[in-house]
């Protein structure tokens, strides 16, 4: 049995997330926006979910006949193991951040990729053939990775501080993928951050990733930080002409794609936009 946070009593609850700690998640506020803007009566909201629980909050997903799950730390793995089917970007990455029902059956998806991709497409940046440098190699870095590769870039390099793990991440992409170092990322026409090296209230905050003054006019700088939604790097970048994506696109995106799969309708990007920023901001 699971309990909603932030919800009455009683409430009868179509989507939600889990994750521990899960309290900080922007999911509710994203998703409850997208429901709200499609005229849904939907209730949208998180549960605590302990480490090695997930099993448990799928069976309250099939009993209660959601519509659908986010998933976040540290359940990723285990639901992936769990659900009855794993979309093909879910299988590739061995992990689920999204769960949706076919009948009787949950289905694992994985949206963080398709959704980095699709916000930098939203504005403006166009992937087709270009050379881009993915920094870090955990969890997110390998969707953007193993994505990028799916929508037709020239070449992926995976640059990070462990070499069996940046060669792991870079196995993703295939043929286009490969390793690099960080001297090299001037040589990249889209660099993505996606190490927690920037935000705020973690050994990192106030730090960059890269040294700037390698990046050129030319280049684009997309973060996957969110918080702050303008890190030091991408500060640095706006002060060389270096074009610039906050975090808050693939945030936006990845929880647009959870919201087509549940619901069948097109998302409200604009909306859940606005909600994502303004709770940002009032951070
Ligand atoms: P993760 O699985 O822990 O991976 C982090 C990666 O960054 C690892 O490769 C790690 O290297 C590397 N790293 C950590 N600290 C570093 C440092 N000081 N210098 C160099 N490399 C460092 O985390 P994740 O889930 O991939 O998330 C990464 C970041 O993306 C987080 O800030 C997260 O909030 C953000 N994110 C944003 C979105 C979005 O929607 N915008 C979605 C997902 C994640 P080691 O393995 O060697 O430690």
């Amino acid at each position: 049995m699971l309990t909603p946070i932030g919800v009455p009593a009683g409430t009868e609850v179509a989507a939600g997330v889990i994750g521990y700690p899960v309290r900080h998640s922007l999911s509710p506020t994203i998703c409850q926006a997208a429901f709200d803007e499609l005229g849904l009566d939907w209730v949208y909201a998180a549960f605590e979910v302990l480490p090695g629980d997930a099993g448990q909050a799928l069976d309250h997903m099939r009993e209660r006949d959601m519509a659908g799950l986010s998933v976040t730390m540290p359940h990723k793995a285990d639901v992936a193991a769990a659900v009855d089917e794993l979309s093909p970007a879910a299988a590739a990455l061995g992990v689920v951040n999204c769960v949706s029902r076919d009948g009787a059956r949950l289905v694992g998806h994985n949206t963080d990729g398709a959704g980095f991709c699709d916000a930098l497409l939203a504005e403006g940046v166009d992937l087709a053939g270009i050379d881009c440098a993915v920094l870090g190699a955990g969890g997110a870095a390998r969707a953007v990775v193993a994505e990028l590769a799916r929508r037709g870039v020239g070449e992926v390099a995976v640059i990070a501080r462990r070499p069996e793990a940046a060669a792991s991440a870079a196995a993703l992409a295939g043929s286009v993928g490969s390793t690099a170092g960080l001297a090299d990322v001037g040589r990249y026409r889209l660099v993505v951050n996606a190490t927690p090296v920037g935000m705020a209230e973690t050994e990192g905050a106030g730090e960059l990733p890269i040294d700037p003054d390698l990046l050129h006019v030319g280049q684009h700088v997309a973060e996957l930080v969110y918080n702050p939604l303008h890190t030091p790097l991408l500060t640095e970048c706006h002060r060389r002409g270096v074009g610039v994506s906050t975090g808050v696109g693939m945030l936006v995106h990845q929880a647009a794609h959870a919201v087509r799969i549940w619901t069948g309708s097109e998302p409200p990007v604009d909306a859940m936009t606005a909600a994502a920023t303004a709770a940002l901001q009032g951070r």
